[in-house]
This record gives structure tokens, C-alpha cells and sequence, in this order.
């Protein structure tokens, strides 16, 4: 393939943009290096690049792209909202549509509130916390992003549940050592964090099914022995919903293992490809926000309606019946593909899946916690990566984010996307 026109853009973008990209992820770094692939128009499961390439997609714009590019019923509310006026400072009944239909989705919504970004959401949720509780600390798990605010750049330090130490340049030791970070599905490792430091914690920031080091879920009873352990120690459970709300059902991951945090915070999906986040839970903790009590959070783009037409939309095409069982069908399907192709060629990975969406490990047998992910093997992923791109099969720079279906992919596209694997996996298995 021939990516020209895509390097001469990268060329120019690094002398103008820091790093030639508006979000590090989007950098080819962790794969090598080189011109990020710049991107024309989308369509459905597809899209096509600067120079011509076509592609069937995977990346999803990491996560919110679950209707596809492009999608005529999200296209038409955009549209309408945009010649409608786009923003007008004052609330609008569309605010109001969208609150419904996320309480009516997620149960546990007791009140919201719209932002503009998963960030945003998963902040707000831990000043409230921390004003609702009285409370400074918060746990975290290994490996979990939830956004770049100061408080959740932070790396684990070495024990099982330990204070956190800043994860980037710029963040105060001091707000760092309010972090506890803790291994996914370690309930013990949680236990020992509590009994050390369970009066001073306000809240746990949980992915409900990890995300950022691929797909992970968690162990049976691990979501229920957080909720039971946390409020014994007086704090409060936040879910991070900013990849999972919307992914795997209609609704929440909390409703697919059966437990409900005191709040949430979602983003992505449910903006329908434009910017947004949203958090909500307990009507008394969500009291706790201006202009009802003393914990202030505002935006001026918060609720503005093209993100909120777009959201609903989204909602309304994600609601028809069948939506996420030909989601799971096509992962399934994706699933058993890949694990095919990789007996014929002997390459040793293995595949976390769940419904439409999964993870590609590379030389490791099983993933449940960040330390296993960061084991598998960086430049297996990173040839890997380079193949499928070169047979037209976008996927994210990273082996830490996973394959996203959308409701546009096709059994063909499968098929043909197994058959790139087989090509992709013979090259590297000589
Ligand atoms: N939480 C999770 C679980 C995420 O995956 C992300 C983004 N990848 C965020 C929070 C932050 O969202 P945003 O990029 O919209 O700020």
C-alpha cells in the first residue's frame, strides 16, 4: 500500500501540532513509529484514507463508532441541530430526551449530569465523591485509564495495594499519594488496601470490564465483593462506563454482572461520535452538585444540543431489537477466526472476547490483570499491527486496546478479515 500522501500530512502536522497529533494514542510510537494513516471519509464499517486505501475498520475512533461512519439517522440529528443553532447557553428539551433515556437504560441513574468528555465525567465523579464522603483517597486499579486529570495519572507502586506515584510530568506527588492503585481481580490485594487506609477513602474507581489493557473481565463475585467491601469501609463504588455503557448491551455493564455502583460515568458511545461525557448515580450524592449543594462542576458546552441530538439517535438506532446479539455473533465469529488462523501458522496468542469486542494477547495464555497484559509481546503486536494495516485492516497503534465491532460489519467483512489474519500470522510465523 501506499501511504504518500498520509507521511507529507504527518510531515506538515508535526511542524504545526505538538507531536503531529491531538491525542498521543493516535501516534504510530508504540508500533515503531511512523505517519499515522490520515483519514478522507468513512462509511459504515469502512473508511478510506488520504491516499486512496480503503479500509475495514476495528479502531471505532476507540470505542464511540459502534453505528459505523457516517450512520443517516445520527447524520440527519446532527444536521438539524447544527441548522437549528448549535448552542444557546440556556437548557433545552433535548436535555431532558437524553436524561430519560439513560435512566430508563441504566437504572442506577438517579440523576445526571452532561459534560463534554469521559475525563470530565470520571473528575467530576471523584470531587463529588470526596464531597459527599468527607473523604481524600481514592483506589484504582493497575493499568485502568480513566482520563488525564491529575488524580488518575498515576502508577502503581510496588506491592500489591500501594500508595500511587505520579504516572506524568506535571502531576503533584502530593495529589498522587491520595491514589491507591490495586491489581484487577485481586480481591485479597483490595482487602489490604482497605484495612490499611479505609477510613480516609472516599471512593474506588472500577471499569467494570476493562478496557485500556484490553478486554478484561472481571472474576465472578470480584464487582460484588467491591460494592460489599467498600461501603463496609463507608466509601462509595463509581463504575468508569466510559468504554463498556453501551458496548456489550444495551445499557451497562453493571446490568450484565447483576451490580450497581453508587455512580457512573459514561462517554464515548453514547455521544454518538461527538463529544460528550455524563455522570449520575444516588440522588443524594448527586445532590451534592452546584447549584444544589457545594460541589461546583460547569461547562459551557455541557448538554449542547448537537452532542445530545447525536447521543440520542445513537441511542434510538443501538435500541432495535437485535442490535447486540449480532454484535456478539460477529465477535464470536471474529473470535474463532483468529484462534484458527493461529493453530494453522503456531502463533502463540490468546483472545479475550466479550460480545463485540476483544483483544489479540500475543505470547501469553491468559490475561485477568494488567501486570499479565504488559507480558505479552510488544513487537509481535507491533508486526502484527503494520500486516493487517497493509491488507487493509485498521486497528489500534497499541496492544492494549481492543477490536470494536459495529452494527455495520458484515459476515464478509469477518470472513475477509480472517483471511488477512491467516496472511498476517503466515508472514510471521517464518
Ligand atoms: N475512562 C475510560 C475507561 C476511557 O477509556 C477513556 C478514554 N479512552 C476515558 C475515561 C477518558 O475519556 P475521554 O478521552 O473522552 O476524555
Amino acid at each position: 500500500m501506499n501511504f504518500s500522501k498520509s507521511e507529507e500530512l504527518h510531515k506538515e502536522a508535526l511542524e504545526l501540532i505538538v507531536g503531529g497529533v491531538n491525542s498521543p494514542s493516535r501516534s504510530y510510537k508504540a508500533v515503531g513509529g511512523g505517519a499515522p494513516v490520515y483519514m478522507e471519509k468513512g462509511e459504515g464499517a469502512y473508511f478510506w484514507d488520504v491516499d486512496g486505501n480503503k479500509y475495514i475498520d476495528y479502531l471505532a475512533a476507540y470505542g464511540p463508532i459502534i453505528t459505523g461512519f457516517g450512520h443517516p439517522h445520527i447524520a440527519k440529528a446532527i444536521n438539524k441541530a447544527a441548522t437549528n443553532g448549535v448552542l444557546f447557553g440556556t437548557p433545552t428539551r433535548l436535555e431532558n430526551t437524553f436524561a430519560k433515556m439513560l435512566q430508563e437504560a441504566i437504572p442506577s441513574l438517579e440523576k445526571v449530569r452532561f459534560n463534554n468528555s469521559g475525563t470530565e465525567a470520571v473528575m467530576t465523579t471523584i470531587r463529588v465523591a470526596r464531597a459527599y464522603t468527607g473523604r481524600t483517597k481514592i483506589i484504582k486499579f493497575a493499568g485502568c485509564y480513566h482520563g488525564h486529570f491529575d488524580a488518575v495519572l498515576v502508577e502503581a507502586g510496588s506491592g500489591p495495594s500501594t500508595l500511587g506515584t505520579p504516572d506524568s510530568a506535571g502531576v503533584p506527588v502530593t495529589t498522587a499519594e491520595d491514589v491507591i492503585t490495586v491489581p484487577f481481580n485481586d480481591i485479597d490485594a483490595y482487602k489490604e488496601a482497605l484495612d490499611k487506609w479505609g477510613d480516609d477513602v472516599a471512593a474506588v474507581l472500577v471499569e467494570p470490564v476493562v478496557g485500556n489493557f484490553g478486554i478484561v473481565e472481571p472474576k465472578e463475585g470480584f464487582l460484588q465483593a467491591i460494592n460489599d467491601l467498600t461501603h463496609q469501609a463507608g466509601a462509595i463504588v463509581i463504575y468508569d462506563e466510559v468504554i463498556t455503557a453501551f458496548r456489550f448491551t444495551y445499557g451497562s455493564a453493571q446490568q450484565l454482572y447483576g451490580v450497581e455502583p453508587d455512580m457512573t460515568a459514561l462517554g464515548k458511545i453514547i455521544g454518538g461520535g461527538l463529544p460528550i461525557g455524563a455522570y449520575g448515580g444516588r440522588k443524594e450524592i448527586m445532590e451534592q452538585v452546584a447549584p444544589l449543594g457545594p460541589a461546583y462542576q460547569a461547562g459551557t458546552m455541557s448538554g449542547n444540543p448537537a452532542s445530545m441530538s447525536a447521543g440520542i439517535a445513537c441511542l434510538e438506532v443501538l435500541s432495535a431489537e437485535g442490535v447486540y446479539e449480532k454484535l456478539d455473533e460477529l465477535g464470536a465469529r471474529l473470535e474463532k477466526g483468529i484462534l484458527e488462523k493461529a493453530k494453522e501458522f503456531n502463533m502463540h496468542i490468546t483472545v479475550n472476547r466479550l460480545r463485540g469486542a476483544l483483544t489479540v494477547y500475543f505470547g501469553v495464555d491468559k490475561v485477568t490483570n494488567y501486570e499479565e497484559a504488559q507480558a505479552s509481546d510488544s513487537e509481535a503486536y507491533a508486526t502484527f499491527f503494520k500486516l493487517m494495516l497493509n491488507e487493509g485492516i485498521n486497528l489500534a497503534p497499541s496492544k492494549y486496546e481492543a477490536w470494536f465491532l459495529t452494527t455495520e460489519h458484515t459476515e464478509s467483512d469477518i470472513d475477509e478479515t480472517i483471511e488477512a489474519v491467516g496472511r498476517a500470522f503466515e508472514k510471521m510465523s517464518k
